[in-house]
């Protein structure tokens, strides 16, 4: 990542991150409740490297990050290894799992991939200290949360377009180059 001068023109995380207004909302996976199929079907029809998990849909209280390529492998090793895991089996990222009812398939525990604690700003910090953040702990992605609210997601390409963008439209970078 460039020089944070790139970003004096106090760039906020809301002006960077995805989904733009415009954009389908952020895909999630929600803490307890999703079946594995409903999961799947996410990882088939997206091409991130990453889902937050939250709370609810409702509340979108963030919980943690769970990487697809995690995801994947979990559940394709319960299918084929964990005794009775099916595409209507629970998916559970929560301590604590409820007993399932007998007729219920056994559920999914899939804490364990999960990063506790993505790192996380908010809407209004400014990207010259997202950027230090990013570089200092080489982050490859960050949430962004407004009144602890998930609001959406910044890459390291993020940023990095970002970037490009501003160069390209800075007059200073046309005269000098
Ligand atoms: P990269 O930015 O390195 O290509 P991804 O493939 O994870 O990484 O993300 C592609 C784009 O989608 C980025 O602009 C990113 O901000 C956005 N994005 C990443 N994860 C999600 C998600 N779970 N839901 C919606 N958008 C996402």
């Amino acid at each position: 990542l460039e020089p944070k001068e790139e970003f004096s023109h106090k760039t906020l995380a809301m002006d960077v991150m995805r989904p733009r207004r415009s954009d389908p909302p952020l895909s999630v996976v929600t803490q307890d409740g999703m079946s594995v199929e409903e999961v799947e079907t996410l990882i088939a029809d997206t091409s991130y490297s990453g889902f937050p998990v939250v709370v609810s849909q409702e509340s979108q209280r963030l919980v943690g990050f769970v990487l697809r390529r995690d995801l994947v492998i979990s559940i394709e090793n319960a299918r084929q290894r964990q005794e009775g895991v099916v595409s209507t089996s629970r998916i559970f990222f929560t301590e604590y799992t409820p007993p399932q009812p007998p007729s219920f398939p056994p559920p999914l525990k899939l804490r364990g991939i999960m990063d506790l604690s993505p790192f996380t700003v908010t809407d209004h910090t400014a990207m010259d200290i997202v950027v230090d953040i990013f570089r200092k702990l080489g982050l490859r992605q960050c949430l962004v949360t407004h009144n602890g609210r998930l609001l959406g997601i910044i890459t390291k390409k993020d940023i990095l377009k970002h970037m490009a963008q501003i160069a390209n439209r800075d007059p200073d970078s046309i005269l000098f180059n």
